[in-house]
């Protein structure tokens, strides 16, 4: 996927048969990107994450990740 004006850009990966539905997640993320929808995290607004890591960081179930790429561009 694309966001204008950069090369790609992922979202987090929720495992959803980790995730116990605590919503700390949704409480934490700084820019609304995502829900709970039936007791489950949505993005609602996939182009507002901004990679952050806060939910990944917050989550008790490690439910939730973010992959990283090592070295960067060469
Ligand atoms: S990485 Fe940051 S901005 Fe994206 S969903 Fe998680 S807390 Fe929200």
């Amino acid at each position: 996927m694309q966001r204008p004006g950069e090369q790609q850009w992922s979202l987090p990966s929720i495992d959803l048969a980790r995730c116990q539905g605590h919503g700390r997640c949704v409480e934490h993320c700084p820019t609304g990107a995502v829900i709970l929808q039936d007791g489950r995290p949505f993005f609602i607004h996939p182009e507002l994450c901004a990679y952050c890591g806060i939910c990944e960081d917050l989550c008790p179930e490690g439910a939730i990740a973010l992959s990283y790429v090592i070295g960067g561009p060469k």
